[in-house]
């Protein structure tokens, strides 16, 4: 199976890829882990992303996609994998698309998580409590906010134009959101 997760910052797209990797036992590829994970241990990546991150932009283009593309290059990907921050733009998501091309790995669904602007607010506070990331501050969700409408929102209808989007209601409990995304991925026959 072969999944991109698209919605806003706090739609709990990295939530529902953590239990669709367990049930589908499958990679979960998160792009805010990986570049959380080169901060933390300062390498060049993350030395130069942190500031970026921490206004709440977008990692240049270029640098993602050589990220992406050594993480899509390990063999566990052979067995599917679940996306999650990237594609985060058009462009990423035409990258994307030639990359998986060129691994015969093509996205087969493109999960839509959607959630009320107020309730994002609202968790991502609620995480920020919980988890002190250095970019859950107002000012930045807001700027990621922004970014997503402006910039990640329009890769929604990429995918639709492929054929290969689904959206699903990201509100009720995490179980009801899983057993909605693993519903609308049984019912296109890719389990
Ligand atoms: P969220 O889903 O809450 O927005 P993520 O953990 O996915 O958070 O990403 C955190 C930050 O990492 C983003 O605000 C951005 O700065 C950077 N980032 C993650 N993925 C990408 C990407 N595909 N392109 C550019 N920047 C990215």
């Amino acid at each position: 199976m072969r999944i991109v997760l698209l919605g806003a910052p706090g739609s709990g797209k990295g939530t529902q890829a953590a239990l669709l990797k367990e049930h589908y036992s499958i990679p979960h590829i998160s792009t805010g882990v990986l570049l959380r994970e080169a901060v933390a241990n300062a390498t060049p990546l993350g030395q130069q992303a942190k500031a970026i991150m921490d206004r709440g932009e977008l990692v240049p283009d270029d640098v993602m996609l050589n990220l992406i593309r050594e993480r899509l290059a390990q063999s566990d990907v052979a067995s599917g994998y679940i996306l999650d921050g990237y594609p985060r733009n058009l462009s990423q998501a035409e990258a994307l698309e030639q990359v998986l091309k060129e691994l015969d790995l093509p996205v087969e669904e493109a999960v839509l998580i959607e959630v009320d602007a107020d309730m994002v607010v609202e968790r991502i506070a609620k995480r920020a409590a919980e988890e002190g990331r250095s970019d859950d501050t107002e000012e930045v969700v807001r700027n990621r906010m922004r970014v997503y409408e402006e910039q990640t929102a329009p890769v929604a209808g990429f995918y639709a134009e492929h054929g290969v989007l689904t959206r699903i209601l990201g509100e009720g409990t995490i179980d009801e959101v899983q057993h909605r995304i693993r519903g609308a991925l049984e019912q296109g026959n890719l389990a």
